[in-house]
């Protein structure tokens, strides 16, 4: 038997690295549980950092701003990845960061989170790295047409992606990503996105959420239905892919998998990201533990919550570009009593930016949808 792991009670304080809305509903979570944190990103007035007990502001490579951080905190987990390394070294020195430097490593750089699904069987679009243009164009002839460049490091969002559908197009997007390291992907043609959120506790409990369906617009993510509409199988198989990764990194943490289901019913992993994930927010709401509860949970050696769902709920993202005319219409929103306004504290409302989200329950997903999608729409009224 493993030996029993040391919790880190209520009282103490948690770090998180960096200061977005992830970071924020962390917060929000530990608080109601009694923990204190202190949050660490280059920015100040963050939207963590004005919910925590203490917000450091210093660059992520400043290691002594990052060791006195981590000298005031018993335990350091993450709402972004994309930190580099050394800062999570620096901090290991002092305080344990969940989940692992390991983890992280491998979910913050494309190609090598590819090699780790390939290498373990798990099942990925057809792939290959490039690190020049003459293995770029050798790379997309492997794939074969039509496939997407990605950027092998630092992409989100759909950020550095290109497709590609002729071999002449290769020099001009090795260009256009700044001569990086890529990944070449197969461009599938899909049925459904779907999301798997899973929690992995210090003693190895793992606790999954239902898989939740994704929508995308302009390659952001705009709409979360749970469950997915996706036949049974497919959901098992998510879960058990899901939770072999959680073994194989040995994760500590609140890990999402977002999959593809394609046109011809296959389960393909996209991608990791090592943290609560937007599909997951309706957790919060629709959910006996959210997702940002689960992580205080695993990070502190609490057993895990139950991620069982209440009701079907949906989630709608609310971008920027809806202040584009002025406020939104926030009383129209709330006129609907099933839903649930979350706003993050962003004072800058720019196209594309994440400001805030609806979440709906309903007696079904669809109806779930049918509502968040109407009380979005309310907020131009
Ligand atoms: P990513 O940042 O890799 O998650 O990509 C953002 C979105 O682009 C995905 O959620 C998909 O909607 C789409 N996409 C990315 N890669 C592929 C692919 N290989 N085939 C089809 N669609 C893709």
């Amino acid at each position: 038997m493993s030996p029993v792991p040391k919790v880190i009670e209520p009282g103490a304080c948690l770090g998180v690295l960096g200061g977005g809305q992830l970071g924020r509903m962390f917060a929000i979570a530990a608080r109601r549980m009694g923990y204190r944190v202190h949050t660490y990103s280059p920015d100040d007035d963050t939207p963590a950092g004005q919910v925590a007990d203490a917000e450091v502001t210093a660059a992520y490579e400043d290691l002594d701003a990052l060791r006195a951080f981590a000298a005031q905190v018993q335990v350091v987990t993450l709402e972004f990845e994309n930190v580099p390394v050394e800062a999570i070294e620096a901090i290991e020195t002092v305080v344990p960061v969940r989940p692992s430097g390991l983890a992280l490593q491998t979910a913050q750089q494309r190609a090598r989170e590819k090699a780790f699904l390939a290498e373990r069987g798990f099942p990925t679009v057809p792939f290959a790295a490039a690190a020049s243009l003459d293995e770029l164009v050798e790379a997309v002839e492997r794939v074969g047409l039509p496939a997407v460049v990605k950027t092998a490091a630092f992409g989100y969002d759909g950020k550095g992606q290109h497709k590609v559908t002729a071999a002449a197009q290769v020099e001009r997007v090795w260009g256009a990503i700044g001569h990086q390291p890529a990944v070449v992907e197969r461009f599938v043609t899909l049925q459904a996105e779907i999301s798997v959120i899973a929690a992995r506790g210090l003693d190895g409990q793992v606790v999954e959420y239902v898989p939740f369906e994704n929508r995308h617009a302009n390659h952001i993510l705009d709409l979360t239905t749970a469950p997915a509409a996706v036949p049974a199988p497919i959901a098992a198989q998510a879960v058990e892919i899901t939770r072999a990764i959680l073994e194989a990194l040995q994760y500590v943490g609140v890990l999402c998998v977002e999959f593809f289901v394609t046109t011809d019913g296959a389960l393909l992993v996209n991608e990791l990201a090592p943290r609560p994930h937007n599909s997951g927010h309706l957790t919060f709401d629709a959910a006996v533990t959210s997702q940002f509860e689960q992580q205080v949970r695993a990070i502190c050696g609490l057993p895990l919550g139950s991620a069982a769902l209440m009701r079907p709920a949906a989630m709608a993202n609310l971008l920027g570009d809806l202040w584009a005319d002025g406020i939104p219409n926030w009383a129209a929103a709330c006129r609907h009593p099933d839903v649930k306004l979350h706003l993050y504290g962003k004072d800058a409302p720019r196209p594309g930016r994440k400001m805030g989200h609806l979440t709906a329950t309903g007696k079904s997903a669809r109806e779930a949808q049918d509502l968040v999608i109407a009380a979005r729409d309310a907020l131009l009224i």
